[in-house]
């Protein structure tokens, strides 16, 4: 007898269920050389699905006769290699996710679709030897077809069409050098067509000399080289943090390793690529949501095949394949965006550090305003804390100045003040940058007769009332209606538009500087593809003097000619339930003001607010990010929250509150026969009580010790896979929440 027979293929199957599944192997199908990590191809609920193979085992607690067949392994080495598979498995366990949806978001989608791992054929044009041999000197009428043979022969291994159109070779030129025999078109595939730095940006760039804190912060990542170390690169805006990141990198490359720099999500990668492939002439591979299928896939292979050098990627680029990786680098540590809000809810930079002690390598967190996780564990020397103080080059920190708007004549948002300093700035030919997060034209429309609010059908929330196009949005739901002329209950034809969007704020600004263009960052305006580019361009040639913009607008962009900005409102933070608003409103003000003044300009800041005397507000302007950070933690310290707790938050939505409660109450109750000394709130209504039409309730579990906490989790988990009444509702568990609505 065959005693391959009685092997079990143990494989984790893309469905919701926390659980693993037992196949026969395929028939014919022998065990040798078969690994942990390769795709199999199984029969599910009638349906055929692309499974991972995670152990092969002897034995199986399914009944022989109920065990299936594989259909077929599809791969002769693993897609999951083994440090991939040890960090799902993992995230699978610490965010108590299933295995089988944690590796399905770590796989490029066309591999999770059973499509061979295989980069795309690609047509490349290079020199034939008749090429090599001509005389560049007699083509002198020909200057278009000298450039192509120079740049060719700069390029041995040939170059694509998309590059030779970036060196301006036209269709036309190519074909007369090709019937001239000294070029040819060869097929060949490889990872990195279409992902390469275009040919010219291929100048590059010399290092900076830097200053004192550079190098020391410099050095303390070099000396970590090849061991594990957290350190928390904490350095104001335009510190020169990414010079650091850069020399590290340049090291890390000369020991013929790879590179991970995860960025947040949005605005920043274009900008962040560029200088990374201004200085480096090995290949840059970005990792974003503008890429197809197929380059992505592309990439993908380049970070496995080691092809690749630095990737530059968002949240699940801490997925990637690497041949040899030397250093992780989080740039904007604190970044929401890091922390993936639905299915699996993990958070990439605690997965980041996982990965590079699996390695045993470096990781630097970067930011000017670190979350106080980070911080928290810096002043506990867990972390190695590096600081860059000061502006590097010659820039200095931009001046704030709070102005009191409270009695004081304000018409759409804008004060006096604000509005003098922005004639004074434009007029001396600068940029100036406003910034309010709030997109659309006005939050509330409202009948000035009854005193009706346009209120979103399916959520407990206002809808935004937008100018162009002309429509009431909610921004929870997405669901939009048109605005009628009347009110919806009395009928009257008395609308009033209240509050301030950035839509609103373009209008007004308009009408007070019509003589300058400005741009609008939102995500109505950047909706269309290159529109972001389209607009960021505009403001670093100067052609926009005014920017207008949401959060969008304040992440890691460097404007060197904006010397003022304008903070529309910052009071929002003061009154949030979320015992995080008043860290994000800091970060937000601080990272908003960075944008001021970063080369020889410098910037002013000027916040509006009806709170100037807020200590917390005080201690961020006139002393530190580090003092205003302190006194938060303190008082996190004090009332027990994150970090000196951890939290875990168990949401509920039911067509009725009722049924949603229930399901959580039950959780409660067997968390409570656990016996385990957890504290635990609620249930209770979600801050929005209802949206998209379901009614949300969540359960808060907290504990100063994270075993304990995991461990209850560990255990309630089965309990609830049990509940009848799961069923009725849409359940879901979120460790280490970051939002708490
Ligand atoms: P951060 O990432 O901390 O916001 P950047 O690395 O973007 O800061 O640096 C801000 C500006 O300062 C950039 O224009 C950069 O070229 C410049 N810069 C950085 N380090 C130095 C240095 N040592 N000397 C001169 N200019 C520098
Ligand atoms: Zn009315
Ligand atoms: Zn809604």
């Amino acid at each position: 007898m065959n005693p391959n027979k009685s092997k079990i293929l143990r494989v984790a199957v893309p469905t919701p269920l926390r659980q693993s599944f037992d196949y026969l192997l395929p028939i014919g199908c022998g065990l040798d050389r078969l690994q942990p990590g390769v795709r199999v191809r199984v029969p599910f609920q009638h349906r055929q699905l692309i499974a991972i193979l995670l152990e092969i085992c002897d034995e199986s607690a399914v009944p022989a006769h109920r065990l299936k067949q594989a259909i077929e392994i599809i791969d002769e080495t693993p897609v999951i290699t083994a440090d991939i598979l040890e960090l799902c498995l993992w995230a699978a366990d610490y965010y108590h996710h299933p295995i089988g949806d944690v590796l399905e978001c770590a796989l490029p989608v066309l591999l999770r679709q059973g499509k061979p791992v295989e980069a795309s054929m690609e047509s490349y044009w290079r020199l034939t030897a008749a090429g090599r041999a001509v005389d560049l000197s007699s083509l002198t009428r020909a200057k278009k077809q000298i450039d192509v043979l120079k740049a060719l022969a700069l390029h041995e291994e040939g170059m694509t069409k998309r590059q030779l159109k970036e060196l301006n070779v036209s269709g036309a030129v190519l074909k007369a050098v090709c019937e001239k025999a000294w070029v040819e078109e060869i097929r060949k595939s490889s990872s990195l067509a279409g992902l390469l730095p275009s040919a010219h940006s291929n100048v590059i760039e010399s290092p900076l000399i830097m200053n004192a804190e550079q190098q020391t912060a410099l050095d303390a990542i070099l000396q970590t080289q090849n061991n594990f170390q957290v350190l928390l690169l904490d350095g104001v805006t335009g510190s020169g943090k990414t010079e650091v990141y850069l020399q590290a990198i340049a090291n890390v490359l000369e020991a013929q390793k790879q590179v991970l720099v995860l960025v947040p999500e949005i605005g920043l990668t274009p900008q962040t690529i560029q200088r990374f492939r201004q200085r480096f002439s090995a290949p840059v591979v970005a990792l974003h949501s503008g890429l197809t299928d197929k380059e992505r896939l592309n990439a993908w292979i380049s970070a496995q095949t080691g092809e690749a050098k630095i990737i530059i990627g968002t949240r699940s680029a801490i997925f990637s394949p690497f041949k040899n990786l030397g250093l992780i680098i989080v740039d904007e540590e604190h970044d929401l965006s890091f922390k993936q809000q639905e299915g699996f809810r993990y958070h990439a930079r605690d997965l980041a550090i996982m990965r590079a002690r699996a390695h045993q390598i470096p990781i630097v967190l970067g930011s000017a305003t670190p979350s106080l996780e980070s911080l928290c564990r810096a002043l506990q020397d867990r972390y190695q804390h590096l600081h860059l103080r000061q502006r590097a080059g010659v820039a200095v920190q931009p001046n704030y100045c709070v102005l009191d708007i409270r009695n004081s004549f304000i018409e759409e948002g804008l004060s006096q003040p604000l509005l003098t300093a922005m004639r004074e700035h434009l007029q001396n030919g600068d940029q100036v940058m406003l910034f309010l997060n709030r997109r659309g034209f006005a939050p509330v429309l409202m009948c000035h007769a009854c005193g009706w609010t346009a209120k979103c059908k399916r959520c407990d929330a206002r809808m935004t009332f937008h100018h162009s196009p002309r429509r009431l949005h909610c921004h929870h739901c997405d669901s939009q209606r048109p605005v009628f002329s009347k009110c919806e209950d009395c009928n009257q034809k008395d609308l009033q538009i209240i509050g301030l969007g950035t839509e609103r704020l373009e209008q007004a600004i308009q009408k007070y500087f019509p003589e300058y263009s400005i741009a609008r960052i939102d995500r109505d305006s950047t909706q269309r593809k290159g529109s972001m580019e389209d607009l960021l361009d505009g403001i670093h040639s100067g052609e926009h003097k005014i920017l207008i913009g949401t959060q969008m607008l304040a992440k890691g962009h460097h404007f060197p000619n904006v010397t003022l900005v304008g903070i529309i409102d910052a009071d929002g933070g003061f009154f949030s339930s979320d015992f995080r608003a008043v860290e994000r409103m800091g970060q937000l003000v601080l990272q908003v003001a960075g944008r001021a003044g970063r080369v020889t300009k410098p910037g002013t800041v000027l916040i509006q607010t009806h709170h100037p005397d807020h200590p917390l507000l005080q201690q961020l302007l006139r002393e530190s990010y580090g003092y205003f950070a302190a006194t938060l933690l303190k008082e996190r310290e004090g009332a027990a929250l994150p970090p000196y707790a951890f939290l875990a938050l168990f949401r509920a939505e039911a067509h009725s509150q009722e049924q949603a409660m229930q399901f959580l109450q039950q959780i409660k109750n067997v968390a409570a026969s656990l016996g385990e000394s957890i504290p635990l709130w609620g249930p209770v209504p979600a801050p929005m009580a209802r949206r998209s039409g379901r009614f949300r309730v969540q359960l808060l579990l907290q504990s100063a010790q994270r075993p304990l906490l995991q461990r209850c989790l560990k255990r309630l988990l089965p309990e609830i896979e049990k509940l009848p009444s799961k069923q009725q509702v849409r359940w879901s568990l979120d460790v280490d929440p970051l939002e708490m609505f």
